[in-house]
């Protein structure tokens, strides 16, 4: 089959959005990236599962994506379909202290409507602009707490289709990993526990925390959170400082005078600048503090 006809019969399986030659720097918090061949918003679950059947019977790869905030996909794009899970997997339920929220919820929703609730324990994804999925994929931290930590079980989906449920004591997060990220699995939903706490003490830590994000991070222009992870008992951010790496600029790509371990684009900025700025500053951190520093940010693409 060609690939207008591929398009055509994806189209008329899936309800959510379709698009061929999707630009993916419209779905990075980096602005940067090529266009995805094929490119779907699934409505729901079942039609995450269509979009499935139509790229194993067509031979085409997939890839996942949530918001996009921790990712750098090539310049020349993506071969395959990208299924991002967003709107049309983001319902959240609250019953007594059990949070359920679908794997397209945006965190910072997470984090209020548990405030709403009176349940503490997600007051640090205030901040963080990824979705459910991502994040427990990645286990996304902040202020001493992280993803794994509230959770009861997780809801996924292998590539044929086949759903899977996972109980707590079946998962494994370590920091910015989980046992999720090598299972080949879509993670379509999760299960967490809240902690009964008046609304007045976990609004005062949310505040804190956002506080101290936007006086650290250069949230004006366009970035992709922490590049590297923090080695152990260390900060990549004062590596990078030490190493003078502060303000090394790289075509749009400049290291954030403000926070060393986030690289911002200043505009036009490539994936091809990221990835030789990150080249360069690994380099000297090596060189200049004897750290391997090892990226956070998730590589998508040929590159
Ligand atoms: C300004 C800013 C601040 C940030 N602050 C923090 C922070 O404090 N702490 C922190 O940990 N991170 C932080 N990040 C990084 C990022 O927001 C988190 O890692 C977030 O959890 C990524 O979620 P996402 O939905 O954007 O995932 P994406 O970037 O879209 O994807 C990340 C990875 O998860 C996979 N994936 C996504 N969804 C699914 C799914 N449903 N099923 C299976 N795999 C999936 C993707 O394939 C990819 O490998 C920050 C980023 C920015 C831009």
């Amino acid at each position: 089959m060609t690939g207008d006809n591929l398009y055509r019969c994806l189209s008329k399986l899936i309800k959510g959005r379709v698009t061929a030659s999707e630009p993916m720097s419209r779905h990075t918090s980096w602005r940067i990236g090529g266009p995805a061949d094929f490119f779907v918003e699934p409505a729901d679950s079942d039609d995450l599962n269509r979009a499935l059947a139509w790229a194993r019977s067509s031979g085409v790869p997939v890839v996942v994506i949530g918001n996009g905030t921790n990712l750098l996909v090539s310049d020349g794009g993506i071969r395959g379909l990208v299924l991002k899970l967003g709107a049309g997997l983001s319902r959240i339920e609250i019953r007594d202290t059990a949070i359920y929220a679908g794997a397209g919820v945006l965190l910072p929703r997470l984090a209020n409507r548990a405030l709403q609730a009176g349940l503490a324990g997600f007051e640090f994804l205030a901040g963080i602009p990824g979705t459910v999925g991502g994040a427990l994929l990645m286990n996304a931290g902040a202020n001493g707490c992280s993803m794994g930590e509230r959770i009861q079980r997780v809801e996924a989906m292998d590539f044929e289709g086949n759903k899977v449920t996972f109980d707590r004591n079946e998962l494994k997060f370590t920091y910015r990993n989980s046992c999720l990220s090598h299972r080949n699995l879509i993670i379509i939903g999760a299960g967490f526990e809240g902690l009964p706490c008046p609304g007045i003490e976990i609004k005062k830590r949310m505040d804190q925390y956002q506080s101290r994000r936007r006086g650290t991070q250069p949230l004006e222009l366009p970035n992709a959170g922490s590049v590297f992870k923090n080695p152990p008992g260390d900060s990549a951010g004062r590596l990078i400082e030490n190493a003078g790496c502060k303000e090394m600029r790289v075509g749009g790509i400049q290291v954030s005078l403000r926070h060393a371990n986030f690289f911002v684009n200043l505009g036009g900025g490539t994936a091809a600048d990221v990835l030789e700025l990150v080249h360069t500053v690994r380099e000297a951190v090596e060189e200049k503090c004897n750290v391997k520093l090892s990226l956070e940010v998730q590589m998508l693409g040929e590159f």
